[in-house]
């Protein structure tokens, strides 16, 4: 009998096993994949899941893998290149891109050495359940050999179409369907010292350095444009970079190192998080689109809290009702805004409206809310406290006075 099992050993399921393994309780972390393996996503980690990795002791050691921390954000969005350095705060990078081979086996590993029995190639077919309460799971390893498992609280960590929901059959909410699709890939010999995106016609390039020397480059088109673009994926990808004048020249020189992935499906959505012996995390409990980069720092704070809530029902300072309800509550604290948030960032990456040339404009000779700005993209300060109307008003009228330099 585990404390908890835990389905999906990603960044969202690994972390959670991590934390709770290191407060002494019994963890089974499942997952049909083996590590190291990738998965198709970007990986830019923003500042509040970065200080994260600190928290937990892992950050020195991404950095060691070769990736290095970003240090400056540009965009582009077919007006001109507004920049910012973005230098550590506190001791922390403001975001960094590990692979997800690096990154998600790391967490794994950690969360093994942390006490957490860990069943790569482990097949979740079926929870077992008392009355309305789920009890274990029922899954099978690659032997075949179909095994029951039994723990107070069984974690959907398994990602947007997560089998556990399904069991559990647990409500959605706050559908709003796809709005992007994409097309990754990455290059060799294509300098980029930060995180760059460029914007215009409808495509939108996010390019950030990762391990191994290399530059990911991820191209969001519209969704409804992810069949047509399929029929010819390179031309298609590398006419939307040449309308990328400050890319295209660098992509040129640069080697197209891995083949291109594409991913369609990615619906926004809310999902109950818990109920009788089970719980949601990481994508499972909350999915959205990439286009702000927020899943995988998402996944690092829901873990966190969804371990206090864990630990209060393994120990009895809660009912388990009691605290994974508290655990709802804190995650809609920020999950709910979010959601509103990242939908209308994936609408401006395709059509971006005048008001947003217009503070863009507006900040082009103003290094001090430039940054601002870009600390709110990379978490460092709440969105809210940058778009809030008095200073978007100052910042406008503090344009109008500057006198442009020459
Ligand atoms: C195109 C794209 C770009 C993205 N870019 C970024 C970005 O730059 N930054 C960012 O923060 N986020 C990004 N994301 C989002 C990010 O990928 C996700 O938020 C993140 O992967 C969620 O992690 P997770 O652990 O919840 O789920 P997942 O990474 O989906 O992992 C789920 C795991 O569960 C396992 N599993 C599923 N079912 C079972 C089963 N029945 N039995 C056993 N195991 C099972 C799977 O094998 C998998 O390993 C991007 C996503 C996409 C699609």
């Amino acid at each position: 009998m585990y404390d908890a099992i835990i389905v999906g050993a990603r960044c969202a399921g690994s972390s959670l096993a991590l934390l709770l393994a290191r407060q002494g309780h019994r963890v089974l972390l499942v997952d049909r994949a083996t590590f190291p393996s990738d998965t198709i996503s970007g990986h830019m980690i923003w500042y509040r899941g970065v200080m994260r990795l600190k928290k937990w002791g892992l950050l020195d050691k991404v950095i060691a893998s070769g990736c290095p921390p970003l240090q400056r954000i540009s965009s582009h969005y077919g007006d001109f290149m507004l920049t910012s350095p973005m230098p550590f705060v506190d001791d922390v990078p403001v975001a960094i891109g590990p692979r997800r081979t690096v990154l998600d086996a790391m967490l794994l590993n950690e969360a093994a050495e942390a006490g957490a029995e860990v069943r790569e190639g482990f097949s979740v077919t079926d929870l077992l359940t008392d009355g309305d309460r789920v009890v274990g799971i029922r899954g099978q390893g690659k032997d075949g050999v179909v095994v029951n498992e039994r723990a107070h609280i069984v974690v959907g960590a398994d990602g947007k179409n997560s089998r556990i929901a399904q069991l559990v059959n647990a409500p959605m909410y706050k559908e709003v369907p796809s709005i992007t699709a994409w097309y990754l890939t990455y290059w060799s010999n294509l300098p980029c010292e930060g995180l760059e995106v460029h914007c215009r016609n409808q495509r939108a390039f996010f390019v950030f350095p990762t391990n191994d020397g290399l530059t990911m480059a991820a191209l969001g088109i519209p969704h409804e444009e992810f069949q047509t673009f399929r029929g010819d994926i390179e031309g298609d990808y590398l006419q939307a970079a040449r309308m990328m004048p400050m890319l295209a020249e660098r992509m040129e020189g640069a080697k197209r190192a891995e083949r291109f992935v594409g991913m369609a499906d990615v619906p926004n959505f809310l999902r109950k998080p818990y109920g009788a012996g089970w719980a949601l995390v990481g994508d499972a409990g909350h999915h959205k689109d990439p286009t702000p980069a927020f899943g995988i720092s998402d996944a690092f704070c829901d873990a966190e809290l969804l371990v206090d809530a864990i630990h209060a029902g393994l120990v009895g300072e809660q009912s388990f009702d009691e605290a994974l309800a508290l655990y709802e509550q804190k995650r809609h604290m920020h999950a709910i805004p979010e959601h509103e948030y990242t939908c209308k960032v994936a609408r401006v990456h395709m059509h971006t409206p005048p008001e947003v040339l217009g503070l863009r404009a507006a900040l082009r000779h103003n290094p001090a809310d430039t940054h601002a700005y870009f600390s709110a993209i990379a978490t460092v300060i709440p969105s809210e406290q940058f778009y809030a109307p008095a200073n978007l008003g100052r910042i406008m009228q503090q344009a109008q006075l500057t006198p442009i330099p020459l």
